[in-house]
C-alpha cells in the first residue's frame, strides 16, 4: 500500500480520495474547504494542516483542482510544493487545465528531479464515486507504469496519450464534442417535447437509434427521464457550467494554436458562456437544456 497525499477534495476529488482510502493507503488529505477535508477525515484519511504537510513521506501527490491558475500556484508559486516534495514522489496532476500548464509545472518538477504525469479524467462524480473513472495519462513511460498502481485503485480504463500535456490534450478533445453532444441532445429532446412527444419515450427511441450517445443514455438533460441525474435534482451539480465554459476556453485555444477548424465547438463554447451571464455558472452543464424549454 502506498503513502499518497491528495490535494482538492471536491465533487471529483471528493469521491477520488475516498476511494484511494477504502483500498487501504495511507492517505493525507487538504482542502480550503475543511468540511471537505472532515468528510474524508471521516473515512480514514489524516488531515494535513497545511498543503505542504502532503509531501511529507509520500509515494505518490494527487491533485484534483478547478484550474491551472491553482495548479501553478500549489506546484510551483511562492512557496509552492516544488519546494517541499521528494524525489521519488510521483505526482499525479488530475485536474483538467491547458497542457501549456501542465508543460510548465511537469519541466519545473522534473528539473528539480521529481516525477509528474498528467492524467486528466473523464467519467463525471457517478464515476468518481463508483471507482469506474477514465484516466488519460501523458508522462513518459516508467512513470505511466507507476502512476497505474494509484490509478487503478479509482478508474477502470487508464489511457496512455504521449508526453507530458498529451493526456490534456485528449481530454479537452473529449469535452468539446461532449458539450456538443449536451447541446444537440438538449435541442432534439425539446423539439420533441413541442410537438407532444414524452421524453421518456422518444430518450428511449433515440438510444435505441442512430442519435444514441452518452448524454442521452447516461446523463439525460431532460428533467425526470432518469433517477439520479442533476437534471432530475434541480441541476445541482456534477459538473458545473463554469468548469464546461473553462474547458471549452481550453479547447479554442488548442484550436488556434493549430489552425484547427472547431465551428461547433464554437458554438457550444458561446452557448456555455450564455449560460454563466445568465446566472447558471455553478448549475449543472446539462441546465443547458434550459435554454431550450424555458419559453415565453
Ligand atoms: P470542485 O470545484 O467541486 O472542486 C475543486 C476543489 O478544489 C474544491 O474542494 C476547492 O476547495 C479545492 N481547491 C481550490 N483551490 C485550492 C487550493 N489552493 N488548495 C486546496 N484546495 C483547493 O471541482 P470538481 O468538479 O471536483 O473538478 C475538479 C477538476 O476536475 C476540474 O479541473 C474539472 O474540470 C475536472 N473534472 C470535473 C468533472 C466533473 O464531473 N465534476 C469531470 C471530469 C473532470
Amino acid at each position: 500500500m502506498a503513502k499518497i497525499g491528495f490535494i482538492g477534495l471536491g465533487n471529483m476529488g471528493g469521491p477520488m480520495a475516498a476511494n484511494l482510502v477504502k483500498a487501504g493507503h495511507q492517505v493525507t488529505v487538504f482542502d480550503l474547504s475543511a468540511e471537505a477535508v472532515a468528510h474524508l477525515v471521516s473515512l480514514g484519511a489524516v488531515a494535513a494542516d497545511k498543503v505542504s504537510d502532503v509531501c511529507s513521506g509520500a509515494d505518490f501527490v494527487v491533485s484534483m483542482l478547478p484550474a491551472s491558475k491553482h495548479v501553478r500556484m500549489i506546484y510551483t508559486g511562492e512557496d509552492g510544493l516544488i519546494n517541499y516534495l521528494e524525489k521519488s514522489t510521483l505526482v499525479i496532476d488530475c485536474s483538467t487545465i491547458d497542457a501549456e500548464s501542465a508543460q510548465f509545472v511537469g519541466s519545473a518538477l522534473t528539473d528539480a528531479g521529481i516525477a509528474f504525469v498528467d492524467a486528466p479524467v473523464s467519467g463525471g462524480v457517478a464515476g468518481a464515486a463508483a471507482g469506474t473513472l477514465t484516466f488519460i495519462v501523458g508522462g513518459n513511460d516508467d512513470d505511466f507504469n507507476k502512476a497505474q498502481t494509484v490509478l487503478n485503485d479509482m478508474g477502470k480504463n487508464i489511457f496512455h496519450a504521449g508526453a507530458v500535456g498529451a493526456g490534456q490534450v485528449a481530454k479537452i478533445c473529449n469535452n468539446m464534442l461532449l458539450s456538443i453532444l449536451m447541446a444537440g441532445t438538449s435541442e432534439a429532446l425539446q423539439m420533441g417535447v413541442d410537438h407532444g412527444l414524452d421524453p421518456k419515450v422518444l430518450s428511449e427511441i433515440m438510444l435505441n437509434s442512430s442519435g444514441r450517445n452518452w448524454t442521452l443514455e447516461l446523463y439525460n438533460p431532460c428533467p425526470d427521464v432518469l433517477e439520479n441525474v442533476p437534471s432530475s435534482n434541480g441541476y445541482k451539480p456534477g459538473f458545473m457550467v463554469d468548469l464546461m465554459a473553462k474547458d471549452l476556453g481550453l479547447a479554442m485555444q488548442a484550436a488556434q494554436q493549430t489552425n484547427s477548424a472547431t465551428p461547433m465547438g464554437a458554438l457550444a463554447k458561446n452557448l456555455y458562456n450564455l449560460m454563466q451571464n445568465q446566472g447558471s455558472g455553478s448549475e449543472d452543464f446539462s441546465a443547458i437544456f434550459k435554454l431550450y424549454s424555458q419559453k415565453q
